[in-house]
């Protein structure tokens, strides 16, 4: 790719990116990827039964303090990749029999995305995101992205400044998440349960912020009519979180039964709720460059 100014996301740096290292994601204009291989570990309609073709992109605009995938997010493991073989790696995926391709992190390389995905693909597309977006960013995917798979974090400043480093994260994150609904519309599934297009909304409880994942909820319910939401509790101590707040410890049992209590108050009965034994550190994935280069014997 050449280097070019980029305020792809909230951020807006300008940052000239050529190489590795520019911006507040910490990379340049060509693709930096960790692994792309089928993943099990989606949500059903997501992974179905030959799983979901996920390729995890390195750095990160967020700050996650307890992010489960450091050292790819915040330290910037992976290898340097051409659009061209991020397109063939979509490839690849699909004829290892993957029902989507899922774009694990992909914010920060918008631009390589979007040319990688000319000429459409003919499995649905998945934009897995932190939901820090920017609603010009994705108008430009209208039409090549038919799922997307946002978290919403935080709906408080002072969440999202202390954990993520982006008091702004819910300024940008809910007029997003309404754009990514406008571009979907409504969850369809084909006949054999397998998500085609829609957007199912994440939210991970965090220990001690049980009452903001309500608000959350109160939120998604009244703004987002047609989403799916997928209610996560897989939450273990990651990253750089000793002495922040509660986040050194799991969730308690008390707090994820008031959330779960909360949605179903709400009616909010599309989607998914993990089971509270679901922290587990066997969920993540290795990343250990798998898929990223041609298989052996081709190139
Ligand atoms: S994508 Fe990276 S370089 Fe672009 S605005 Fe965001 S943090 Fe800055």
């Amino acid at each position: 790719m050449e280097p070019y100014t980029c305020s792809d996301c909230p951020r807006s740096c300008n940052a000239l990116r050529g190489e590795i290292g520019s911006g507040f994601c910490r990379m340049g204009a060509d693709p930096v990827i960790a692994r792309a291989a089928p993943h099990y570990d989606e949500e059903p309609v997501i992974s179905g039964t030959r799983g979901s073709g996920a390729i995890f992109f390195s750095g990160c605009a967020l700050r996650c303090r307890f992010c489960q995938n450091y050292p790819i997010s915040h330290d910037g493991f992976g290898q340097r990749i051409t659009v061209e073989r991020l397109r063939e790696t979509y490839f690849e995926l699909i004829e290892q029999g993957c029902h989507n391709i899922n774009l694990v992190n992909p914010t920060h390389f918008a631009a390589a995305i979007e040319k990688s995905l000319e000429g459409g693909l003919p499995v649905p597309v998945v934009w897995n995101t932190g939901g820090y977006e920017k609603v010009e960013s994705l108008r430009r995917f209208e039409g090549k992205i038919q799922v997307y798979l946002p978290d919403l974090k935080y709906i408080n400043p002072d969440s999202a400044r202390k954990y993520s480093a982006a008091k702004d994260y819910f300024d940008f994150a809910g007029p997003a998440l309404k754009e990514m609904l406008r571009q979907t519309g409504p969850v369809e599934l084909d006949e054999e349960g397998i998500i085609l297009r829609g957007t199912i909304v994440r939210h991970l409880i965090l220990p001690g912020c049980a009452e903001e994942s309500m608000c959350i909820l109160d939120w998604i319910a009244e703004n987002l009519p047609g989403a799916w939401v997928s209610l996560m509790a897989q939450y273990l101590p990651f990253g750089n979180v000793a002495g922040l707040d509660a986040l050194d410890r799991r969730l308690f049992p008390e707090e994820y039964e008031a959330v779960v209590d909360h949605l179903m108050e709400l009616g909010l009965e599309d989607g998914f709720v993990q089971e509270l034994s679901s922290s587990d550190e066997k969920y993540i994935p290795s990343f250990d460059l798998t898929g990223v280069n041609p298989p052996k014997g081709e190139k």
